[in-house]
């Protein structure tokens, strides 16, 4: 069987003897195909070293080198991103097109990057004092370490380490153990873009090699995107260990539909969004707010939709794929268990499926539920699966309040046709990406990626200018020329003059 192992130093390191692996298994088929090696704390510090040495010879590479290579880096992905799609697909389970599409969305990151000199622009002010002049520069950090989950192998760490790396600094990229291939594809893409060895580096590896990457005193930053408790702890730790830390959580996403929305695309979004990529997206729509008076009309909408999905291999052309791991489908399924005994009515079950797949693949039918209430186990908690909840308001108020009484805030969408209501929920909503009439609102890359209350532990987003900010920290430095005309002791505090 194959092993997977750790990229360090440019180059692929031979699974250390003393190794532990877990499987990597195919969820369309069930079957294991190959396996990972999970770093100790010995490997994770070898490449926490190769980063820390390569960091001088990076942040003084000149901007012009370093957006060349961000430049070959995008030229060639975009070649050849059909070999990391595939990849995606036999391990996350994804169909291929959401596969491409996750990849198209992280290369815009790289596309923003290259215009990495332009963004790294500093401040200059001529005579601030007489004869006396201030500029600001930005610089790199030094060594930054990016956690990242299985959901999203390719999109996710693109989020962060075209940022990173443009901005100077070097990278340790600890990818899901569940979907690790993709982190090695794209290792191995930048050594033939021409990065130096050391300036990008893969661990794999579980706890072990999380907790060595937050306590390392070489590691200046840590981006971690992942479940809600496992972010806190990311965050909590990485900050005690005197570490910038971004920690991106959990998520349960709202879709408030009100009486005068197109129904048949409120429908449509809410049957994307919800059982796309199986519901296993930070955005996916979980929770629809749907007013009292249209509501069996957009339940039987959705319903007459979400009937004519096709489940099966993401390979052939499906629809959605399955869930990631046997384990996690049967948490999903427990979910749909728990709602049916707390009273929630079952439009559509998903637990009976036949999927369009060879072998013992981890299927789950798309699930739609109606009359749920906020009390029940299928709306409080983080499913992460094909489940959609459908909740009913009296009116525009009570869906806000409810929103906003979520303990989430990563994404939300309203649809309507009321640019009034559409202005006043942007404005009300506590939630931070915010979509009317649009279900998925991923900001572009030249904006930036977060939540708010459990979404998000830190202050800074992911890319865009605050991609920028969190790579890099500032320096202002104020400069005389010599000048005979000036100079003589004065003990006072400098004033300008
Ligand atoms: P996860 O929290 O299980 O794992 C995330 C990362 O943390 C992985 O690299 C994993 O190896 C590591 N990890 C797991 N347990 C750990 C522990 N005890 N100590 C230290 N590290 C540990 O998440 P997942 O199941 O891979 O991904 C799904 C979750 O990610 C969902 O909650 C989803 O909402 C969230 N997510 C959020 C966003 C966002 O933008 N907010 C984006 C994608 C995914």
């Amino acid at each position: 069987m194959q092993t997977l192992s750790h990229w360090i130093d440019g180059t692929n390191l031979e699974a250390p003897a003393d190794s532990r692996f877990a499987d990597i298994t195919n969820p369309a088929t069930g079957k294991v195909s190959s396996r990972v090696a999970l770093a100790s704390a010995a490997t994770t510090e070898e490449a926490i070293a190769s980063a820390h040495t390569a960091f001088p010879g990076w942040r003084d590479t000149s901007l012009a080198r370093r957006s060349q290579i961000l430049f070959t880096y995008r030229e060639l992905l975009n070649k050849r991103k059909g070999e990391l799609a595939a990849i995606i697909t036999a391990e996350h389970g994804k169909v291929l097109d959401d596969a491409m599409g996750e990849i198209s969305r992280g290369q815009e990151v790289v596309e923003y990057a290259c215009g990495i000199p332009h963004l790294l622009k500093g401040g200059y002010t001529e005579n601030a004092s007489t004869k006396v002049d201030v500029h600001s520069v930005r610089q790199p950090l030094g060594v930054a370490a990016i956690i990242s989950p299985f959901n999203f192998p390719a999109m996710v760490p693109m989020w962060f380490f075209p940022m990173a790396i443009a901005a100077g600094n070097t990278v340790i990229l600890k990818p899901s153990e569940k979907a690790p291939t993709a982190a090695q594809w794209m290792a191995e893409l930048w050594k033939e873009a021409g990065l130096p060895d050391g300036v990008f580096n893969v661990v794999h590896g579980d706890k072990e090699a999380v907790d060595t990457l937050l306590t390392d005193a070489r590691v200046n930053s840590i981006s971690f995107v992942g479940s809600t408790p496992i972010a806190q702890y990311v965050y909590a730790t990485g900050t005690a260990n005197g570490k910038r830390v971004q920690a991106l959580g959990g998520a349960k996403n709202h879709m408030l539909v009100l009486p005068d929305a197109d129904l048949d695309l409120a429908a449509d979004a809410a049957v994307n969004a919800g059982y796309g990529a199986a519901g296993e997206r930070c955005m996916a729509i979980s929770a629809i707010v749907a007013i009292d008076s249209i509501a069996d009309e957009l339940v039987a909408k959705i319903a007459e939709r979400t009937a004519t999905l096709r489940v099966g291999d993401g390979t052939r052309g499906c629809d959605m794929g399955p869930l990631v791991t046997a384990a996690h489908r049967d948490k999903v399924a427990s979910y749909i268990d728990a709602g049916e005994a707390a009273g929630a009515t079952m439009v559509l079950d998903g637990r009976h499926v036949d999927p369009d797949a060879e072998g013992e693949g981890f299927f789950l039918n798309p699930t739609l539920f109606d009359n749920v209430s906020t009390d029940m186990s299928i709306y409080t908690d983080e499913i992460f699966g094909p489940v959609l909840s459908v909740l009913r308001v009296g009116s525009f108020d009570e869906g806000i309040e409810t929103i906003n009484a979520n303990p989430f805030g990563n994404g939300t969408a309203i649809f309507t046709n009321d640019g009034g209501a559409a202005r006043r929920f942007e404005n009300e909503i506590q939630v931070g990406m915010v979509g009317i009439n649009v279900p998925i609102p991923v900001p572009m890359a030249y904006y930036s990626f977060g939540g708010w209350k459990n979404s998000l532990f830190g202050d800074t987003h992911a890319y865009g200018a605050e991609g920028v900010q969190f790579f890099t920290r500032g320096k202002v430095v104020t400069s005389r020329w010599l000048d005979p005309s000036h100079g003589g002791l004065n003990l006072g505090f400098p004033q300008n003059s």
